[in-house]
């Protein structure tokens, strides 16, 4: 049975010497107890603790990193069966399939679509981050050159899948600075297979269809010494894939059920030809609970909105997405500029911020701390009062920067225009639209 945070505390050496990363070992305990820290991170841990403590502390689902050009992505590490019982960690990865049968203009035109998909939002950058490579026809050198021309035309991280080992080992010596996942391992090939990504020191793919061969496969691979494996179910249907997502996280988390303590991969692209169809199986798969979703069509009107579904499901419940308060600057202000106000919900602040830009007209935005608070909900909780707001003004310097005194408030904070003028007697308080969209039109009647 797993331990408390307690429990393990009481077998670590107490002298907080902060090498593990946490400030204290009761810190490390705590984390070492929900999954979130491996044992190896501190060097003090004597055998016999070390024996007792493996069980207990090794993460339910193992953290599996997989290379970009620039950088790492984590998938796996998570620890509840639902987002409001704490958070989810490690996004869903997606990836675009690319196959050693397709001609060579359709690569490159995959390859180019994949790099435009990239987009800004709430000041994260959402993307794709994979290209899947499928081998179709057992032909080593067309697989290595397919990885050779994703790893000289992307920055994306690679999947190299075949059942050939042969032909996993041709692409992945053309990949292996970029740190690839590589499979298929089969109940068929897991000697082989497992033997290849042990020497490469690469992530594998671990297949089997069939609860019982699927435990069977992975156990032998991490009796291997294989640690970071990836599950794909093998099924290509949706129920049945979706049960198997269900049933391979509950095992995991529940019963700490070893076998299955590993993330998954899905395979939309595999389960339908219909680009729809296929972007609302990948949908299912984010939201439950696919660590990679690999997906045929990369068409923008189907990713974008996977991407902000991603965002949606991995932004923590427990975090108000925030801005730093301060001033902004918007276009290049000077003393005369306009001076407005607004929370540091960070929606509120992109898009207010996004609606100004449009209008061309440069703009001192001051944010004020509301913890995370949109306008209504803040001014409702008084945390965007006259009082606030007046103290936000006077202490975050933009007095120095402006001649003029004029402040534009949110139209939905209307009810604190009076208590601001008695507290900034300097300054006439204009109260501005309440939807972000009018913003520009108000702007202009300035
Ligand atoms: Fe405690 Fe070990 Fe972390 Fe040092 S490295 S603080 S001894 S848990």
């Amino acid at each position: 049975m797993a331990l408390t945070g307690i429990e393990i505390f009481k077998m670590l050496p107490k002298t907080n010497c902060k090498e593990c990363g946490f400030p204290t070992c009761l810190a490390f305990a705590m984390a070492l107890a929900s999954g979130k820290a491996e044992l190896d991170k501190c060097p003090y841990v004597s055998e016999e603790v070390r024996e007792k403590l493996a069980e207990a502390s090794a993460p339910p689902i193992r953290p599996v990193k997989i290379g970009m050009k620039e950088g790492v992505k984590t998938i796996g590490g998570e620890t509840v069966m639902f987002r409001h019982e704490k958070t989810f960690f490690n996004p869903t990865l997606i990836a675009g399939l690319l196959t050693t049968a397709m001609a060579d203009a359709e690569v490159d035109a995959k390859i180019a679509q994949f790099n435009k998909l990239h987009y800004e939002r709430v000041g994260l950058i959402l993307r794709p981050e994979l290209l899947a490579i499928h081998d179709a026809n057992g032909d080593a050198a067309k697989f290595a050159a397919l990885a050779k021309k994703v790893m000289d035309g992307s920055d994306a991280g690679l999947i190299l899948c075949s059942e050939n080992p042969d032909v996993v080992k041709a692409g992945a010596e053309v990949a292996k600075e970029r740190k690839p996942l590589i499979g298929i391992a089969t109940p068929a090939n897991a000697d082989a297979m497992g033997a290849l990504a042990k020497e490469l020191g690469l992530p594998l793919i671990a297949k089997a269809k069939g609860y019982d061969d699927l435990a069977a496969l992975t156990t032998k691979l991490t009796g291997m010494g294989l640690k970071d494996l990836v599950i794909d179910s093998g099924s290509r249907g949706l129920r049945e894939a979706f049960q198997d997502q269900v049933v391979i996280r509950r095992a995991a988390l529940g019963p700490k059920f070893r076998p299955f303590g590993f993330s998954t991969i899905t395979v939309p692209a595999q389960m339908t030809d219909d680009p729809v169809m296929e972007k609302l199986y990948a949908a299912v798969f984010i939201a439950k609970y696919g660590g990679i979703v690999v997906v045929n069509d990369l068409s923008a009107d189907g990713i974008f909105p996977l991407l902000l579904q991603r965002l949606n499901v991995y932004t923590d419940p427990q975090k108000p997405m925030i801005i730093t308060p301060g001033i902004y600057e918007i276009g290049t202000p000077g003393p005369e500029s306009l001076v407005a106000i607004t929370t540091n919900f960070a929606l509120t602040y992109f898009i207010v911020s996004g609606e100004i830009e449009g209008s061309k007209i440069p703009t001192w935005l001051l944010i004020q701390d509301t913890e995370g608070l949109s306008v209504m909900t803040s001014w409702a909780a008084g945390k965007f009062s006259g009082d606030s707001v007046a103290h936000h003004v006077k202490k975050c310097g933009i007095i120095d920067k402006v001649k003029t005194r004029t402040l534009i408030i949110p139209g939905y904070a209307a009810g604190i225009s009076g208590d601001l003028e008695e507290e900034l007697p300097d300054w006439k308080v204009l109260i501005g639209p309440r939807e972000a969209s009018h913003i520009p039109a108000f702007f202009k009647t300035l």
